[in-house]
């Protein structure tokens, strides 16, 4: 039941992930998500800066044999400039953990947002407020 997974984040933490794609644009940024999954419910928790990231126009890489061995890493999220908010399909080539954030131009409410699965279906993203 893949399709039934859940996410939530925190309205601050999207803020602070649209920011961040702001600050770069038109470069693309990209972003470790922590968090935890619960049954079918995920919970993003925590942004972390990619080592190495390579910020580049068109596609934003990361080296993933450099990447950190820790299972809290349950995804990635990154800036599509384009405002398209479909994944390409190198996105799910180099898919890392079990959900795919893209926020995309302008980087400003939960129109911005979208979330995939490994097989690129978009899930239910929850914005929730503390
Ligand atoms: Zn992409």
């Amino acid at each position: 039941m893949e399709s039934a997974i859940t996410v939530s984040i925190d309205h601050e933490l999207l803020q602070m992930i649209f920011e961040g794609a702001r600050q770069l644009h038109p470069r693309e940024t990209i972003l470790l998500l922590r968090g935890k999954k619960k049954k079918n419910h995920i919970t993003i928790s925590e942004l972390v800066v990619p080592p190495l990231a390579n910020y580049g126009q068109g596609f934003a890489q990361i080296r993933l044999h450099m990447l950190p061995m820790d299972f809290s890493i349950i995804g990635t999220a990154h800036s599509h400039p384009s405002g398209n908010l479909s994944p390409s399909p190198a996105d799910l080539n180099h898919f890392v953990g079990v959900v795919l954030m893209i926020v995309g131009f302008p980087f400003k409410d939960e129109k911005s947002v979208t979330i995939y699965n490994r097989d690129g279906e978009e899930l239910a993203l929850q914005i929730t407020k503390t």
